[in-house]
């Protein structure tokens, strides 16, 4: 069995940046991170184990972190959500991506138009929320199926960093064909590395039997890629590290591609591909004649 790496995929340079400021903090018990620092359990534990605090996503709108520092992940806050941090005296260490905050920018520009601001991207997600968190007028739209007919007479558009560009376009479409009479305006603001890990994972499936993503379950990116494989119809395996990966599942393909989300640290990367190695070479001394 070969295995083929995408030319583009693992962590992100607003993934490394935000995990070498941790490194460089001298005194992990006096900060909390708001949230998970990136969407990879192992990592979340290692920081967890160094002394850091780590607030459950689902429980940080509205927490009262306990430590004096709080660190905002690269995946970014509201300016409502950072003021209302600094007015209960934290101090923040911010390591927003500069492409995230891009983002941002590009929202409050269509809102300051009077547009009603759409941000393509997963509800709930802790970069959406961010986004919309400053925004009086907007919505968030996941699938093609959901657009409507807008209320209002000017749409911006923007999407979470991490949006795979097919969505995007399919949703952008959909709002245009059912909005016709509206003036629609578009920011572009999927991230370069995303966009480098789609294309890489596009040209990757017309040469492979299957893919294995590697990455944590809650990585917007990761599932992104995985979605890739699924749209192709290609046989796609989502694994968080190499013990998950079996080896019956491999035994009908001659050749498996592999790549893994932008917060996926090399190691995890170098020790999956390792285990398909392993694999590949079982398989292959499964495969050889007996001796005479
Ligand atoms: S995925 Fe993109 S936006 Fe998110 S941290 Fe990485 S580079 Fe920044």
């Amino acid at each position: 069995m070969k295995i083929i790496r995408a030319e583009a995929m693992g962590m992100c340079f607003g993934v490394r940046d935000a995990l070498g400021v941790t490194r460089r903090i001298a005194d992990p018990a006096s900060v909390t991170i708001h949230g998970e620092l990136v969407h990879n359990p192992r990592v979340v534990r290692e920081l967890s184990a160094r002394g850091f605090t780590v607030l459950d996503e689902t429980e940080r709108r509205d927490a009262t972190p306990a430590t004096s520092r709080v660190m905002i992940t690269a995946h970014g806050i509201s300016e409502r959500e950072r003021k209302r941090l600094e007015e209960r005296g934290h101090e923040l260490i911010d390591t927003t991506c500069p492409l995230v905050r891009r983002a941002h920018a590009a929202a409050c520009k269509l809102a300051r138009m009077g547009c009603l601001v759409l941000v393509i991207g997963r509800r709930g997600h802790v970069e959406v929320e961010g986004l919309t968190g400053d925004l009086e007028q907007c919505e968030v739209v996941q699938s093609a199926a959901e657009v409507r007919a807008y209320d209002a007479p000017r749409l911006g558009i923007v999407c979470q960093t991490t949006t795979a560009p097919a969505v995007a376009n399919q949703i952008v479409d959909r709002i245009k064909e059912l909005n016709p009479d509206r003036e629609i305006h578009l920011i572009a603001t999927i991230c370069r590395p995303t966009l480098d890990r789609q294309a890489a994972v596009r040209s990757l499936l017309g040469r492979v039997d299957a893919l294995v993503v590697v990455g944590g379950r809650r990585s917007n990116n990761t599932r992104q890629l995985a979605g890739l494989a699924e749209a192709a119809g290609k046989p796609w395996l989502h694994v968080e590290g190499p013990d998950e990966l079996q080896p019956e599942w491999f035994a009908d393909f001659e050749s498996v591609g592999l790549t893994a989300g932008t917060s996926t640290p090399d190691d995890v990367i170098g020790a999956v591909h390792q285990r398909l190695r392993a694999i590949a070479a079982a398989h292959e001394k499964d495969q050889l004649p007996e001796a005479m």
